[in-house]
């Protein structure tokens, strides 16, 4: 009988630290007294999210393998090759914005924006600015 291949690979060295973490407000684990554990939601790059997907880096612990899809991480043992794509396709959850849902520059220009437009209607209503007058072309009657 043959033997089972056994798939193995080392550590690159090169675990995969991600640019954001935050609570998954979504999603939890029931312990078996009852206790919810929050799951934490790692932000990771396209290219990180590849490397997962790829099976050369651990979904649980982020390390970085030389092969893809060990039969266990070299660090935590997860067995990634067994359960790997199927943890991606429960735990991945596409695109999603971390923290708050605009970027500092995108407040700013918000803010800049709404406080012209107030100015300006306070303008209109005082009397100050005229609204603007919508163009007339004038067309040219008859031949
Ligand atoms: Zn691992």
């Amino acid at each position: 009988m043959a033997k089972r291949k056994r798939h193995t690979a080392r550590p690159t060295g090169r675990p995969i630290v991600p640019a954001y973490t935050d609570v998954d407000i979504d999603a939890y684990t029931q312990m078996p007294d009852g206790r919810k554990l929050q799951k934490t939601v790692f932000g990771l790059t396209e290219e990180q999210v590849g490397r997962i997907k790829a099976g050369y880096v651990c979904i649980k612990c982020l390390e970085d393998h030389d092969a893809p899809f060990p039969d266990n991480c070299a660090v935590c043992s997860f067995p990634m090759r067994e359960r790997q794509t199927e943890e991606f396709r429960k735990d991945f959850r596409g695109n999603i914005r971390f923290g708050p849902s605009t970027t500092i520059e995108e407040e700013y220009a918000i803010a800049e924006e709404k406080l012209q437009r107030d100015a300006y209607d306070r303008a209109t209503k005082l009397g100050l600015i005229l609204p603007k007058p919508s163009i007339v072309v004038p067309t040219v009657k008859g031949t």
